[in-house]
């Protein structure tokens, strides 16, 4: 499996290998554009069948769980049975040059996912001509969500969410949105039980800018993956594996059982809404001037020397709104704690007997 971080040219070479399987001698055979720093970006078509799927991931640079996930698909031999009735087209990285400095825009500085309308970017335009050419029957968007989100009520991190985008302002639910959700619903039946955190349905507020509202407004039944977060999972491979899972379930749904019904939205609206109510660590009763106080810290992630490296950052003290952490320590029960955090004018945090500091993936 890639790593959680790899250089766009070790994305090269694994994903080189795994498509001599399907016969594709060369990565040449499949370039279908290039980045604004001229990388080449790659769309694989695979299968015969009438339901046509385009699958894109990495359109945010540093988001790699689902192209880890696309790569680990390529890989199960066991799909390849689902390619009779359907036509499977990935591009695995759309974001070739945030891919490589882990950045969420493009080389131009320009969120991709906001540039659906203006198509101000070459990778915004490669893949609208796709989208013409190809006139897929179902989009998954693929996307991996920062370690800020929670249920509702803060009790458990959101390990991965789904959204089935509104296509209009008034969020209408039509036949095309139910289409998506149908999908969505089956991930969740599946997924539910196997998940340490929950699986969470993303806000659906429109927006034309965005890739999947400004899908469903053409109908195209589109389907946000957003592959998140839980626990000491920071190398993402427990939430590459559940990822994988999901893309294997929603292929197979589209060629087994594209039915909705009149429970389809009720069943949709029961998976649960995600908060931005988590934080990477809380430290509780930390002793300070003001009296014990409750402190947050927020993993910065930076791509230097071709490492991720995670820079644990002060984000605020005693901040209502954020309720849980991945880690939660209490000094009152820390036997070993020293009183030796040091936070830098940085707002970098270390502390040796706490073990903060910075790590690498
Ligand atoms: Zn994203």
């Amino acid at each position: 499996m890639l790593a959680r971080y790899y250089t766009y040219s070790q994305f090269e070479s694994h994903f080189s290998k795994l498509i001599k399987r399907f016969k594709i001698e060369s990565l040449n055979e499949i370039e279908i554009g290039t980045s604004v720093l001229g990388k080449s970006i790659y769309g694989l078509k695979l299968g015969s069948g009438n339901i046509k799927i385009l699958a894109w991931s990495q359109m945010h640079g540093n988001e790699s769980t689902t192209t880890r996930a696309l790569c680990q698909l390529l890989e199960t031999t066991d799909f390849d049975k689902e390619l009779d009735n359907i036509q499977l087209y990935i591009i695995p990285i759309l974001n070739p040059d945030g891919a490589q400095s882990w950045t969420r825009v493009n080389a131009n500085n320009v969120d991709l996912n906001r540039d659906a309308v203006n198509l101000s970017q070459p990778e915004s335009r490669l893949l609208r001509d796709i989208i013409d050419n190809f006139q897929p029957d179902y989009c998954f968007n693929l996307h991996g969500q920062r370690t800020i989100y929670g249920s509702l009520d803060g009790t458990s991190p959101i390990q991965m969410s789904f959204l089935s985008p509104a296509g209009d302002q008034e969020r209408s639910v039509n036949e095309v949105r139910l289409k998506s959700m149908n999908v969505i619903n089956r991930i969740y039946s599946q997924l539910k039980n196997e998940v340490t955190g929950s699986i969470g349905r993303y806000g659906d507020a429109f927006n034309i800018n965005c890739i999947g509202d400004y899908l469903t407004s053409r109908n195209i039944p589109t389907i946000l993956f957003e592959a998140g977060h839980a626990g000491n999972d920071y190398s993402r491979d427990k939430v590459t594996d559940l990822t994988t899972t999901s893309l294997k379930v929603a292929i197979n749904t589209l060629n087994e059982d594209m039915s909705y019904n009149s429970k389809t939205l009720m069943e949709y609206n029961g998976i649960p809404s995600i908060s931005s109510n988590y934080s990477d660590i809380m430290i509780k009763n930390y002793p300070s001037s003001d009296g014990l106080t409750t402190l947050f810290i927020q993993y910065h992630e930076q791509v230097k020397d071709e490492n991720l490296y995670f820079i644990p950052i002060l984000i605020g003290l005693n901040r209502e709104e954020i309720i849980n952490a991945h880690e939660v320590i209490d000094i009152d029960t820390c036997l070993s704690f020293t009183n030796d955090l040091i936070i830098e004018e940085s707002l970098e945090v270390y502390s040796e007997s706490l073990n903060i500091k910075i790590f690498t993936n």
